[in-house]
């Protein structure tokens, strides 16, 4: 019923308005079944240039419309995605696998992405502040940068791509958006609803393609003046470099190694269900996944316990299936990855409690699953307790004291996000402190952002940027500075200030 949702078997690039078909396609399948959803278009560095022209030529007009009507666009648009919530969420189960009732979280944060970025369109505030010198305005104004190139990955198909696009539209811009061959509906659907809306034609531009061709492209092309990416930290630090050559500017949000951390006054019971929840949900695909529990050793067996409990609760199938709680793997490079690191763990000397093995029989014959997957008795330096699994895999690391947990949870070379389960009030602020994460959560997962604040991380997991929030407006404007002198005469500043 979800497939007959799409009304073409193959889709086509959105560039300066007009819906353009490629020769080369590639088969998009559904990870739940390994079934044939649609065909997305392979396109090379010629569609770039094609997009960079029609973005660069409406981007010029777009800039000169007042920012509440560049707001309205959201609004409307934000208000179509409420209304297409659920065709939204089940074509993005369909093209990602994770279950429904996430794929509905999903497109709800675009929506609030949408009406919070179109509320900024009566803001984008600057700042006035006094002059040093007498009879003299001083203030400072944001204005658009100009053509931004945004690349993402499959694992959120339209909510980051929200996060990126629309406080660049809000903010004057026009936007090339390549978004992961893997998950391509989510383009196809945004794009049609923004051009629905009213955007402009060439405000928004979708390019299809492998990012070795046309994210490349994106890259490398003179036109862009920013790149904002999200995915792997490989990809991100080649696209860092490149943007470097050229003085582009770049946000990076890549990947993650979160842990929650679980002390001795803990509520274990709320702990399990928020690890298992952050650990196992998304099959452990999320940026914000919790793949390590720190925990303290005097209640490290009363948690393993209640994390089997969980565990062996968890339904997993067909997202689509309303029961079903945990999806399938993105692909079979995903499925492989996890599979490489059970061997590593085993090796290592970690103990496997639950899981380990993928779920391939029966039901799960044509899919791609893996059973969640707990180690335990890890020490802090292996390399299952340091590296990006990206599934449905979690190392739990006993710690004896709360300065331990800390060290622990900080000695990885990401900064994603933190979680501390305590019911100390000092030991509370001590973490928000402490903990060196773009985000920290205290007695919840670490899974969970509110797109009003800012999304990002610190160390191996960005370069300083944030995505969402106010804070996502410093990516796509320039800050200017402007003096008006009315006082009539020369005045120099530093000098005539006696
Ligand atoms: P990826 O392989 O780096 O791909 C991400 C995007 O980059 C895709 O659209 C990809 O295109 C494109 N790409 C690949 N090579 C490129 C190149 N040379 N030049 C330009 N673009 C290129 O990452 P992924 O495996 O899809 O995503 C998972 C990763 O994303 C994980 O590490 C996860 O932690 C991270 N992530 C981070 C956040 C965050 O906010 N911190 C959020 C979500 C995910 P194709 O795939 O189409 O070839």
């Amino acid at each position: 019923m979800t497939q007959s949702l799409l009304t073409s078997e193959k889709l086509t690039n959105f560039i300066g308005g007009e819906w353009l078909e490629t020769s080369d396609t590639a088969a998009v399948t559904n990870p739940a079944n390994g079934e044939t959803v649609v065909r997305v278009p392979l396109s090379d560095h010629t569609a770039i240039d094609k997009a960079a022209a029609a973005a660069k030529k409406a981007q010029k007009k777009w800039a000169l419309t007042p920012a509440p009507q560049r707001a309205e666009v959201l609004f409307t648009a934000g208000q179509m995605m409420k209304d297409r919530k659920e065709r939204l969420a089940r074509l993005l189960t369909l093209e990602n696998g994770k279950v429904l009732e996430e794929a509905r979280g999903e497109v709800q944060e675009g929506i609030d992405m949408a009406f919070y970025m179109a509320g900024e369109g009566r803001r984008l505030f600057g700042h006035t502040t006094p002059a040093e010198l007498p009879n003299k305005f001083s203030m400072s104004e944001r204005f658009p940068v100009g053509v931004v190139g945004i690349i993402t990955p499959w694992n959120f198909p339209i909510a980051i791509a929200t996060w990126k696009s629309f406080p660049a539209i809000v903010s004057g811009n026009a936007v090339i958006w390549k978004p992961a061959t893997e998950t391509p509906i989510m383009a196809a659907e945004l794009a049609s609803i923004l051009e629905e809306a009213g955007l402009p034609k060439g405000v928004l531009n979708v390019v299809y393609g492998r990012g070795s061709a046309v994210g490349d492209a994106l890259v490398h092309h003179a036109d862009l003046q920013v790149i904002s990416f999200t995915g792997s930290g490989d990809t991100g630090r080649q696209i860092a470099s490149e943007c470097g050559k050229q003085l582009k500017k770049v946000s990076l949000e890549m990947g993650g190694k979160n842990a929650i951390t679980v002390m001795d006054d803990a509520d274990l019971d709320l702990a399990a269900e928020s690890i298992v929840w952050s650990a196992y949900g998304t099959s452990g695909q999320r940026c914000t996944a919790a793949s390590r529990v720190i925990v303290h050793e005097d209640v490290k067996e009363k948690l393993e316990e209640r994390l089997l409990q969980e565990i062996d609760k968890l339904s997993i199938g067909d997202g689509l299936e309303e029961a079903n709680q945990v999806g399938p793997i993105i692909n079979q490079a995903g499925m492989d990855k996890i599979t490489r690191y059970m061997q590593i763990g085993k090796d290592e000397g970690a103990k496997l409690l639950a899981g380990g093995y993928a779920l391939d029989e029966g039901k799960y014959a044509e899919g791609l699953y893996f059973a969640p997957t707990l180690f335990t008795d890890c020490t802090a330096d292996m390399r299952i307790s340091q590296e990006e699994i990206f599934g449905p895999v979690v190392s739990l690391i006993p710690v004896a004291s709360f300065d331990e947990a800390i060290n622990v949870n900080n000695g990885v070379p990401y900064g994603l996000s933190s979680s501390i389960f305590t019911t100390d009030a000092n030991r509370v602020f001590q973490a928000q402190r402490d903990l060196d994460t773009g985000i920290v959560y205290v007695n919840a997962g670490t899974t969970g952002a509110e797109i009003h604040l800012p999304f990002g991380g610190t160390k191996g997991t960005g370069n300083g940027h944030r995505d969402s929030g106010v804070q996502a407006l410093d990516v796509f404007t320039e800050w200017k500075a402007v003096y008006i002198d009315f006082s009539g005469k020369l005045q120099r500043a530093q000098i005539d200030t006696e």
